[in-house]
């Protein structure tokens, strides 16, 4: 490795890249010649279609929307629609991104906070179908692919065969896993977010996954102030349309995706040879076990990532941990009920610490991570898996 030139220049812990202006031109000049640039238009199609294509989904199954969150909240609508009052409660993971709770929140539902297991970072359904008079009072189930890591969740469908309660899955960071055909998508609705953020980004963005054809035409209905067909508002919605502008964004992205791809691939290969050289190479997360766009070090709690944080930000390497200290973390969900699935085997959300990502990360940029983790670790203070 060489010396670093420059030790004290800043990591930030994402720096996104998403399309050049000259790439986005051919089809920002559409846009000027259709003159259309909003409601679902030409590029908006485009895009759901080349979606369908790289998720080999059959036509139809990829409704765009203007975020992930828009897209949740048109996921809830259409599947429960607004909360009634026997069934107040959308039961979701606390170890989530606001956005999550926020989205069942704004939909009239009090969020019930389930913990998440250590190994899976989520919950199983079957922990709950013992728990009639629990689900009684659910109207609406929000499971979550914690940053991109689809491998923990079970069968949902199954869930929501057994109990009628409907399911939208938030898979906001889990485009790779489709892209890859990692998971079969079926009638529930999966929630995909664009954020530049996440890997596949389109600025602001995001889309729903069903193969359910009637169910797809609801959520453009709920996406769209309730109309279809014609200018009545027909039930609880919102306007959570992707404009022609942020499609354009994702045409592009989507025309070089597999050079974006190979580059976080390069990214995940550096950080693993050089954490492997300290050692350190159990606790790393990156893909493909989840997304690219979030480098993680598993700590043995809070307080171990807390400290290494700080450790890190001495050494000029920013870190974060993404989802806080989960929903109940956060003052608008503190006082949401909570379930408590794991006793001594709950994942303590601050355990996961998120380290600098990004498509151009240099080698001498992962060494000095590398280095700092190695040299600022606690003993002890990371878990084997
Ligand atoms: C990014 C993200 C969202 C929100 O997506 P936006 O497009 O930013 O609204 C929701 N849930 C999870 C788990 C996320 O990571």
């Amino acid at each position: 490795m060489r010396n670093d030139p420059l030790p004290d220049r800043p990591i930030p812990v994402l720096r996104p890249l998403l399309p050049t202006a000259s790439r986005l031109l051919p089809y920002l000049q559409r846009i000027d010649a259709t003159r259309v640039y909003a409601n679902w238009g030409p590029l908006v199609l485009e895009l759901s279609d080349r979606l369908c294509t790289a998720f080999a989904l059959p036509p139809g199954s990829v409704t765009c929307a203007n975020s992930g969150m828009g897209a949740l909240m048109g996921g809830i609508l259409a599947t429960a629609g607004l909360a009634k009052p026997q069934r107040r409660l959308a039961l979701m993971p606390d170890f989530t991104f606001s956005a999550t709770g926020l989205a069942a929140q704004l939909c009239g539902y009090e969020p019930l906070l389930v913990s998440s297991s250590r190994q899976t970072w989520t919950f199983d359904p079957r922990q709950l179908l013992n728990r009639p008079e629990l689900l009684a009072q659910v109207g609406i189930v929000v499971p979550v692919a914690p940053f991109g890591r689809l491998d923990g969740l079970a069968d949902w469908e199954a869930f929501r065969d057994a109990t009628g309660i409907p399911v939208v899955i938030d898979a906001a960071a889990c485009f790779e896993v489709f892209e890859r055909g990692g998971v079969p998508v079926g009638a529930v609705p999966m929630v995909l977010s664009f954020h530049a953020t996440k890997s596949f980004g389109t600025g602001e963005g995001g889309c729903v996954l069903t193969t359910d054809n009637q169910l797809a035409e609801k959520l453009l209905q709920c996406l769209n102030f309730g109309f279809a067909g014609t200018r009545n508002t027909a039930l609880p919605s919102l306007n959570g349309k992707m404009a022609e502008y942020a499609a354009a964004v994702g045409l592009a992205e989507l025309d070089s995706w597999e050079d974006k791809r190979k580059n976080f691939e390069r990214v995940s290969g550096l950080y693993r040879a050089a954490f492997a050289a300290k050692g350190i190479a159990n606790r790393f997360w990156n893909s493909p076990e989840i997304s690219s766009s979030y480098v993680l070090l598993e700590c043995a709690d809070s307080r171990a990532s807390i400290a290494l944080g700080t450790a890190l930000a001495e050494r000029g390497i920013e870190t974060r941990l993404w989802y806080g200290e989960g929903l109940g973390g956060h003052d608008a969900f503190s006082d949401c009920p909570r379930l408590q699935l794991h006793g001594s085997d709950a994942l303590d959300p601050g355990t996961l610490l998120g380290l600098p990502s990004a498509v151009d990360l240099t080698e001498v940029e992962i060494g000095r991570i590398a280095l700092a983790v190695s040299q600022s670790l606690e003993p002890e203070a990371t878990v084997s898996r």
